[in-house]
């Protein structure tokens, strides 16, 4: 088995080259899969992880828009429906200069396991451009909306894709994309996006879904020894959706929040990040977490990571492959319990690797993160029924919707011979629902 999942691999590794973050997230996945498949001969026989590392359809565009000078800019756009054995194609879009082919099939592969372990009907998918929107007005952001939504709505339907947000794409970006779907259309049609306002479709906690999830996993992780937030310390990186709803949760929990960071360097706050001030600078002002420290009298370190300051949970909220070997020994120096990923793959393999020899709780991205696309589907289902649930109601669906997907990686590593390895039980889970369903559909 181990030499058929090797060939596979390889074939993947010759017909994507150059898909670096693709070739990582499907190796990760298949360094789990040996026992699955040798209890599992169907598996092999019917091609399944052939199929699965071939998204269905994979749609590439230019997207010309004019600039507050006049002149003609030209990105390119994405989105790569992944998987749809369990439901539309869901998974958001991405706008951020690094956005190639390979980074949105790492990401669309990623999703289709989250989406499985979430339990819900939903299949995988992703997308996004290569915008950069830092520096852009208001009006500019606007026309590169339009015009990319200009050649995706297409593609899209509440059963058959159904885009999000995710990096440089929040609540201001989905608004100007369903503005442009509605006319283009002339239908107001909630379930083709989500992440919307709550005065136009949205649903109350998704905005606060993922980071509140990755919190709410490791939580529950934590507890698992006996362990909680309560008086910890903690670190997140980043400082956009995630890793601010990532830090309120935290505090609510009784955690001590001392860092956080973007992409010019961290911040040090001993005093416990102040959360309204950060939100002020980052979502208000759109500005970088140095004049947080500015403001707030913290300290700010350029050009560095943040987990050197050390914690007892660290909270990885940035972007892939942000916490590497090195950043890994130093928290396992600090003395780190649990590191529980907000963002899609932050943490190194071998990073991995070293957090899990020393102990360390480890919960990957597609399990942890999983809350904020759960959150989308009971949007979705809100879209659906003409209705609007509480606050209260929703988080407490939310906490349900973690508790389990934890709950199901716990079981399922133990099943397979792994106890308390998050990261066996996530990959196992994820991929016999949709095996099974991709099974059940015939070779289509
Ligand atoms: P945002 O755009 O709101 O925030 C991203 C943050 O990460 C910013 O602070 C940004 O800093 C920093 N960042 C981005 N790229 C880099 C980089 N190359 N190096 C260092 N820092 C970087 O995005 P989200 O919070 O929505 O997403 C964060 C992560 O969470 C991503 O991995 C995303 O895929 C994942 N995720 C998001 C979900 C969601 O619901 N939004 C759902 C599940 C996963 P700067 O502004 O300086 O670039």
């Amino acid at each position: 088995m181990k030499e058929q999942l090797a060939d596979i691999l390889d074939q993947v590794l010759r017909r994507n080259p150059g898909e670096r973050e693709f070739h990582q997230a499907v190796r990760e996945v298949f360094e789990s899969l040996e026992p699955v498949l040798r209890k599992n001969p169907q598996y092999v026989d019917a091609a399944v992880l052939e199929r699965l590392c071939e998204p269905e359809r994979q749609i590439i565009f230019r997207v010309p828009w004019v600039d507050d000078s006049g002149r003609v800019q030209i990105n390119r756009g994405f989105r790569v429906e992944y998987n749809s054995a369990l439901g539309p194609f869901k998974g958001g879009l991405r706008f951020h200069p690094s956005v190639y082919l390979g980074i949105v099939k790492f990401l669309g592969f990623e999703q289709v396991f989250k989406n499985s372990l979430t339990g819900m009907p939903i299949g995988g998918g992703k997308g996004g451009s290569d915008f950069d929107p830092r520096g852009r007005s208001q009006g500019e952001v606007m026309r590169f909306c339009q015009s990319f939504m200009t050649e995706l709505y297409r593609h899209l339907g509440e059963h058959t894709d159904v885009p999000a947000g995710d990096i440089g794409v929040g609540g201001r970006e989905i608004g100007y994309l369903f503005g442009q779907y509605k006319r283009i259309t002339n239908r107001w049609e909630a379930g083709v996006l989500t992440g919307k306002g709550l005065s136009w479709g949205g649903s109350l906690v998704r905005t606060e879904a993922t980071g509140y999830g990755t919190v709410l996993f490791a939580e529950r992780m934590l507890g698992t020894r006996g362990q909680s937030f309560d008086g910890r310390r903690v670190v997140v990186s980043g400082a956009g959706n995630v890793a601010q709803y990532a830090i309120q949760k935290a505090q609510q929990l009784g955690g001590h929040v001392v860092g956080c960071s973007d992409s010019t360097g961290y911040v040090l706050d001993e005093r416990g990040i102040d959360l309204p001030l950060l939100q002020q600078v980052r979502e208000a002002e759109r500005l970088p977490v140095s004049v947080y420290a500015e403001r707030r009298g913290a300290t700010f370190v350029p050009g560095r990571r943040v987990w050197e300051v050390g914690a007892e949970v660290a909270l990885p909220c940035a972007t892939q492959n942000e916490l590497d070997e090195d950043d890994a020994a130093a928290l396992a120096r600090s003395g780190v319990l649990a590191v529980s990923e907000g963002a899609n793959m932050p943490t190194t393999p071998a990073a991995v690797a070293l957090l899990t020899e020393a102990g360390v709780l480890f919960a990957p991205g597609k399990a942890a993160n999983a809350g904020g696309v759960a959150t989308s589907a009971l949007e979705m289902q809100q879209n659906a029924s003409r209705d609007a649930w509480s606050f209260e109601y929703t988080e407490q669906r939310l906490a349900g919707i973690m508790h389990a997907i934890h709950d199901r990686c716990l079981t399922t590593a133990d099943a397979y011979d792994a106890p308390g390895n998050y990261v066996v039980g996530a990959n196992i889970a994820g991929f016999t629902k949709v095996a099974d369903a991709m099974l059940a559909l015939g070779v289509v």
